[in-house]
């Protein structure tokens, strides 16, 4: 028997920026950084000269952090609670949002990494219960869904479940053993994800990641009893496609339909969270992406969210920037 976390929480979405620095290439094609963090929640635009006075110089988050903050500290003061909530039975879900190059995949590893570390260290502060945690990771290219821990490469299909809620049909679950075992798995789904593609920047570009955790704990004394009560969450770790897929449409206020450049769940999800953001009632577009139904259960209700957006500091992406702060008050 399962036992889902009762009572409702009118939680907001947690939005916090991290800026990278200029990479190495960057520098040498002497490229300059027009942003800077000028405390723990305003980011700041220093070009504003040559901008003109349409757009506001600064913006202010929960929290930015600065290009020489380690993603131990984005770990900690951005993700680290809402993570773990798992282990109280509450769904929840960390997001990176921004366009290509600009760290997505590099802050959600080091989370993913991070996380796994302190759930182990839970469980075994904690030996009065009996976890089980599985780990499982699929990629949405073009709303078709593969397992990434499955060099067979058909496609997922999702199917609702009553009591579930929706479900990614035959996805591959592991039985997560240890640390090491997650980065065992991690490799496999970066390999996974390299297959097909001359470059993985184009196609880490264009497809989502999630991974999930899931985990399921029982009190050891009540093992086996009727009265033995289970339990459930998950926590959901989204690499997004880059956010230049989706702000072309929402820049123009295109209506959502299919094209190279629009993503259709980057676009749902935007509105999603626009949504969630205001009020958790009414009704919720979930239905309209794979991205979207698969995440359901981490988003609205009693779930727990934390977006990362992620910028870089390049003249050159001002725009895409822009984009991905407007995002990030959106969300907020
Ligand atoms: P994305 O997934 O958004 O396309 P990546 O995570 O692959 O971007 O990052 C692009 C490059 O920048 C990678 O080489 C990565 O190691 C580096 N990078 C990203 N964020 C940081 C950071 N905060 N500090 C140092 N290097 C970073
Ligand atoms: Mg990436």
């Amino acid at each position: 028997q399962k036992v889902q976390m009762a009572g409702a929480r009118e939680e907001r979405i947690l939005v916090v920026v991290r800026l990278r620095p200029l990479s190495d290439k960057e520098i040498v094609a002497n490229e300059v950084a027009d942003w800077e963090c000028i405390n723990d929640s305003t980011i700041l635009y220093r070009n504003t000269l040559r901008e003109g006075s349409t757009y506001p110089s600064t913006y202010t988050f929960d929290r930015v952090f600065r290009g020489d903050c380690s993603t131990k500290q984005v770990y900690e003061e951005g993700a680290r609670e809402i993570a773990l909530s798992v282990v109280s039975g509450i769904n929840s879900s960390i997001f990176a949002y921004g366009q290509t190059s600009s760290g997505k995949t590099y802050t959600m590893t080091g989370i993913t990494e991070y996380t796994v570390a302190d759930i182990f260290d839970y469980i075994n502060r904690h030996e009065e219960r009996a976890f089980v945690l599985k780990f499982c990771a699929i990629e949405i290219y073009n709303e078709a869904i593969r397992d990434l821990l499955s060099s067979d490469n058909t496609q997922l299909r999702l199917r609702d479940d009553p009591e579930r809620g929706t479900i990614v049909e035959k996805v591959t679950e592991e039985l997560l053993r240890d640390w090491n075992h997650l980065k065992e798995l991690l490799a496999i789904c970066e390999a996974q994800r390299r297959i097909g593609e001359t470059s993985l920047n184009e196609r880490s570009s264009r497809s989502h990641q999630i991974i999930r955790l899931t985990i399921e704990s029982s009190a050891r004394e009540f093992l086996g009893k009727e009265n033995s009560t289970t339990l459930a969450a998950s926590v959901s770790f989204v690499d997004l496609a880059g956010s230049e897929r989706a702000s072309q449409a929402l820049s123009t206020g295109a209506r959502l339909k299919e094209g190279c450049h629009i993503n259709r769940s980057l676009l749902t999800l935007s509105t999603v969270v626009r949504k969630l953001s205001k009020s958790r009632q009414g009704h919720i577009n979930y239905r309209d992406s794979k991205l979207t139904r698969i995440l359901q259960p981490c988003l609205g209700g009693n779930a727990r969210t934390a977006i990362i957006c992620t910028l870089s500091p390049a003249r050159s992406h001002v725009e895409q920037t822009r984009n991905t702060l407007l995002f990030a008050c959106c969300a907020k």
